[in-house]
């Protein structure tokens, strides 16, 4: 039977996990491995996926992923085996602690574990903790002082691993062996302890000087759990500390650890020494014949571990393979693992990174069985999530309620947002009239009146929508909601060849589409990241608004206007999962890499953390204007003041009018006179700016009609989002390449779309 076959509320036995790949490898390290006891918890409204909890933790799978995993409802064999020894062996590190007492100190861990809480608690920093997992994926630095070092904290991305599977985690092994970190903090979800030892393990493996913060023991305790944890560190051979970054408790002590652990040498003390994790004898040999090999290379030796080494090429993994194919022995390492896999395949009947995988969790059992693991049997920590989930992911009522907060969250965003709206636009009139009386008549003053003034004013009326906007994502976010709705809309986004984290940053993009494509950041597969930002510009954002508001405003009967307002966001929806469609269909090929939702427990979002993650969006949002608006705005302005002949005497002679009339053809299918042509190239650099253009080249004088108005409003909504979205989508998609096809393919669907608009439109009307 499969996994799949399971009903809600029903528990089985995992037998085996088939498929192949990185899937298989991510499937088995969270925790799906022989043995282990699964229950089918909830599914997603349309029946996909479903959430199965695994070793106390909830993760969503696909229906096709389930298929792959082979369970039964009796326990077939008994899984309590204690492999391991304590073989200790001193490593001569040589200490750097030479002249100024500084010490670089990597956090490591599975996502959402709290190392980005650890961190802003220690370096006061403001980093976004999401309460999804992935949100670091570049690695942020901060200081701290303590016991007399200055401390370099570095968070790293969160994985689950150390394979080479996933560019995060290849990231971090990269730090960690190449940028060598002086201690690696290993930061634990102590609720989740058995799955997250995992990763430990595999540091034990390369053999780096580890402290373990126990994180989030506020809940294990919560939760009435017991366990010995000076027992558990001097089994480990590394110093572990309970620690909470909800309040910070433990802090001075891992830190206190982390310098006893840099200064100390290892093996001795107890709770500093080097373990090998036992295996079976035929995967015990594999690894020494290889080491054989290994062991004579010394520039080798110094850089790695050649145990760990000789482990990962038994994992068959690509990147120690290439370290390795440089050897002159390459061909005769390869055979002695070849032999090795061959032999555990015989008589384990598992391949050899089944097996060794095996003998970790082996391990990790036995540790904490002798630490006196108990989980507690008081109330159900997650009961209030449970019952949530059981409403919010519900198949009838999870759709509505979803759509009801969306609409809570632009109805409050726009009605709210309007007043700050009109006192800041008051203001902005008001500097500039004072600005206009104090000045004397010339180009300054107009540049600083229509180009500074007129063109930063209309965009940072903007500002507090944006802010409220993101006041609501970031509380979706944070309490847990969001990771969520990715889950209800993981089917319908993978119709589109998105994924369901791919939803987030397209609803950011409501907001601004700057910080929403470097939300892609999430979605760990790089289509469906790419995919996801390239249709990201059509998420109508705020600065469209302006122009909407002024033509809808002037064309359009009142009773027309809110439907042609929610006409204009339902095109650009329609269109992006149609390009979307297209785009993973035929552009963008490559395997649909599956990987794994984590279901956080709900929690109640602090104000000071949603406060820092409003202002992290909102930040952005401002540099915007501040660089690029500012700049295209003195431009627009320059351009429409000049003509050839100096200071042009109307637009029409400027340099401006000039280039509208040279555009003039290029848009006769839209029916767009020359005005419109400026202002659309002018909002090139921001589309805020195409509104104020309007307004400086017609005054009040509109003279165009309302199809054409329409036509001009798709156009805008369609065509190059920005110059700052670009050069995000370059900074996050690591190529022009693909900037430039963001840029131009919008634009040719911008100019096609607005043209069936009018031509059809005139036909009819
Ligand atoms: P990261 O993915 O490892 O960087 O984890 P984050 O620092 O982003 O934390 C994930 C979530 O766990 C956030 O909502 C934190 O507020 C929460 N969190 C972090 N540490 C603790 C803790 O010790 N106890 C509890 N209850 N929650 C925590
Ligand atoms: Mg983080």
């Amino acid at each position: 039977m499969h996994l799949s076959d399971l009903k809600t509320g029903e528990k089985a036995y995992i037998v085996k996990v088939k498929g192949h790949g990185g899937f298989r490898k991510r499937i088995i390290e969270m925790g799906f491995i022989k043995g282990q006891e699964i229950e089918a918890l909830l599914s997603a409204p349309l029946q996909d996926p479903v959430k199965y909890k695994v070793m106390g933790y909830e993760v969503s799978l696909r229906r096709q992923e389930a298929e792959q995993i082979e369970v039964s409802y009796e326990i077939l064999r008994s899984v309590d085996e204690n492999p391991m020894t304590s073989t200790s062996t001193p490593r001569d590190q040589q200490h750097n602690t030479t002249g100024i007492k500084e010490l670089t100190v990597a956090l490591v861990g599975n996502p959402n574990c709290g190392k980005t809480s650890l961190f802003n608690f220690a370096s006061g920093a403001h980093e976004h903790v999401g309460n999804y997992s992935g949100v670091t994926v570049d690695a942020k630095e901060g200081y701290t002082h303590f016991g007399g070092y200055r401390i370099r904290l570095i968070d790293l991305p969160g994985t689950y691993s150390l394979s080479a599977y996933s560019p995060e985690e290849l990231y971090v092994r990269k730090q960690l062996v190449d940028d060598t970190p002086d201690v690696v903090l290993n930061v634990i979800d102590a609720s989740n302890i058995e799955r997250n030892l995992y990763l430990t393990t595999q540091l034990m493996d390369m053999h780096l000087r580890v402290v373990c913060a126990l994180n989030m023991f506020d809940e294990l305790e919560l939760r009435g759990d017991k366990l010995n944890v000076d027992k558990l560190s001097s089994l480990l051979g590394m110093p572990m500390v309970p620690t909470s970054f909800k309040t910070g408790r433990g802090l001075e002590q891992l830190l206190s650890e982390v310098i006893h652990i840099f200064e100390s040498r290892e093996g001795h003390d107890e709770y500093y020494r080097h373990f090998h994790i036992k295996h079976d004898h035929e995967i015990e040999d594999g690894i020494n014949n290889i080491q054989k090999y290994l062991k004579g290379n010394d520039l080798l030796r110094m850089r790695y571990s050649t145990r760990w080494l000789a482990i990962k090429l038994l994992e068959m993994d690509k990147e120690v393979d290439a370290i390795l194919r440089e050897l002159p022995d390459y061909d005769k390492i390869i055979e002695a693992r070849d032999t090795a896999v061959r032999r555990i395949k015989e008589e384990t009947g598992d391949d050899s990174e089944t097996a060794i995988m095996d003998a970790k969790y082996g391990f990790i059992r036995g540790a904490l069985h002798e630490a006196g693991y108990v989980v507690g049997v008081k109330e159900d920590t997650y009961k209030t999530t449970h019952r949530l989930d059981a409403l919010i992911t519900n198949r009838w009522a999870g759709f509505p309620i979803f759509f009801a907060l969306l609409w809570v969250m632009f109805e409050v965003t726009f009605t709210l947002g309007q007043y700050p709206m009109d006192w800041i636009d008051a203001g902005v009139g008001w500097i500039g009239e004072w600005v206009s009386e104090t000045m004397d008549d010339g180009p300054l003053k107009a540049m600083i009146v229509d180009g500074v003034i007129g063109g930063v004013g209309a965009v940072i009326v903007f500002l507090p929508q944006i802010l409220i906007l993101y006041t609501f994502i970031s509380l979706m976010e944070d309490s847990g909601y969001m990771a969520r709705a990715a889950f209800i809309m993981d089917k319908l986004m993978h119709k589109m060849g998105l994924h369901g984290k791919s939803f987030i940053p397209l609803i950011m993009g409501f907001g601004c589409n700057v910080p929403a494509v470097m939300a892609t950041r999430t979605v760990e597969s790089r289509r469906a990241r790419l995919i996801t930002m390239l249709v990201l510009p059509m998420m109508s954002c705020s600065a469209r608004l302006p122009i909407y508001i002024m033509i809808i405003g002037a064309f359009f009967a009142q009773k027309y206007q809110s439907w042609v307002m929610v006409s204009l966001y339902a095109v650009g929806i329609v269109m992006s999962v149609i390009v979307a469609r297209i785009l993973s269909r035929w552009v963008i090929k490559g395997e649909d890499v599956p990987f794994v939702m984590e279901l956080p427990p709900y929690r109640f979002p602090t104000a000071k953390a949603i406060f820092r993650h409003t202002w992290e969006k909102g930040k952005q949002y401002l540099k915007k204007m501040g660089g690029v608006i500012l700049v295209a705005s003195i431009i627009v302005w320059a351009l429409g003041y000049f003509g050839t002949m100096g200071v042009a005497p109307s637009l029409e002679d400027s340099f401006i009018g000039m280039l509208g009339k040279l555009m003039e053809p290029l848009f006769t299918p839209q029916g767009f006179d020359w005005r419109l042509d400026i202002s659309l190239l002018t909002g090139v650099g921001a589309k805020e700016i195409v509104a104020s253009t309007i307004g400086v080249l017609y005054g009040d004088a509109y003279n165009f009609t309302p199809l054409v108005a329409y036509a001009f409003l798709i156009f805008v909504l369609l065509y190059f989002p920005c110059i700052a979205t670009i050069v995000a989508i370059k900074n996050e998609s690591g190529s022009w390449r693909w900037a430039w096809f963001a840029a131009l393919y919008t634009t040719g669907l911008a100019w096609v779309v607005s043209a069936l608009v009018y031509q059809v439109g005139s036909l009819l009307l």
